[in-house]
């Protein structure tokens, strides 16, 4: 038997009409969501990631703006940029493309992000309001993740899930927002010792590692959900995840497939985090 797909290009594409309708909905309120990007330097990945994002907006009636900053931008100046975004009203959403050239901290640019505006879910006082279940914009690729399980109507209530993957971006949040949603959750890193006898026990997987095809068919128990987060890049070019996809998917119940899996679900969960973010100032006002 081979596994389900869990399309996430056909799930994206679903929540992106279902914005569409609540952005024509604001325009009658004379309201249009707004997102500024901001990218310092030239890393090739970056600019890539930010024209997508303009190019999303622009489908969805997003108001969007890019600042192309150049490497050698310093600090003060970035910080002065995001400082008068905070106050921008047309902008309900602030991204800092990362990874920032080495002379700039960026938790002192992430920290400068007003909370309210803070789309990509990465400020301290977001994560703090994650964490103790209050609302908060949430990081995009973990609640991209727990979309598609909900989307493809897997409940992960009372189910063993394993997250391989403790970083800041990926592999905490989710094993947080799984355990908001009534999972059980083990989370595995670099030094966990027993990492295929722990996936084997697992309901859920989700692999968020950065090592191409980490996770083979024999930590997999027979009909588990898999959700591969990774992205690597092979020799010959070709995109892969962390999950080695042809074998896993022989054992499992559902699949993500590397590309069009987790991928497509970041920058949709950004735009919804943009429309939260609008709205939240419609209402307030
Ligand atoms: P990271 O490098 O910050 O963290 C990787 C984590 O994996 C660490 O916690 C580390 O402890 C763990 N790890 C490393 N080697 C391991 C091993 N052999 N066994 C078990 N654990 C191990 O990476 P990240 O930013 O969390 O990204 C992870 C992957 O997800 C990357 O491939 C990245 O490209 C991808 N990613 C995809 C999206 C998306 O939108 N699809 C978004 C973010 C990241």
């Amino acid at each position: 038997m081979s596994a389900q797909w869990i399309d996430g290009k056909k799930i994206s594409g679903e929540i992106r009409e279902e914005i569409k309708q609540e952005v024509a909905r604001l325009k009658e309120r004379g309201i249009r969501p707004g997102l500024a990007v901001v990218l310092v330097g030239d890393d090739p990945a970056s600019q890539v990631y930010v024209r997508n994002k303009a190019r999303t907006c622009e489908e969805l009636g997003f108001y969007s703006e890019v600042h192309r900053l150049p490497a050698e931008t310093s600090q003060a100046e970035l910080l002065e940029l995001v400082a008068r975004l905070n106050g921008q009203d047309n902008v309900h959403g602030i991204l800092v493309q990362l990874p920032l050239p080495k002379h700039i901290e960026e938790k002192a640019v992430i920290d400068a992000i007003a909370v309210e505006k803070d789309v990509d879910g990465f400020h301290p006082v977001s994560v703090g309001n994650m964490v103790i279940g209050d609302d908060a914009l949430l990081p995009c690729t973990p609640a991209g993740v727990i979309e598609l399980l909900k989307r493809s109507g897997l409940s992960a209530a009372g189910k063993h899930a394993v997250v391989i993957g403790r970083s800041n971006i990926v592999g905490k949040p989710v094993s947080l927002l799984l355990q908001r949603e009534h999972a059980t959750v083990t989370m595995c890193h670099s030094r966990t010792p027993n990492l295929p006898e722990l996936a084997r026990q697992a309901d859920i997987i989700v692999a968020a590692v950065g090592v191409p095809k980490l996770v083979k068919a024999d930590w997999v128990k027979p009909g588990a959900v898999v959700i591969d987060v990774g992205v690597n890049r092979l020799p010959d070019g070709k995109l892969c995840g962390d999950v080695d996809f042809d074998e896993v998917a022989k054992v499992a119940g559902w699949i993500t497939p590397v590309p069009g899996g987790v991928g497509p679900m970041t920058i949709t969960m950004l735009m919804k985090n943009t429309l939260k973010a609008a709205l939240a100032k419609a209402d307030q006002a």
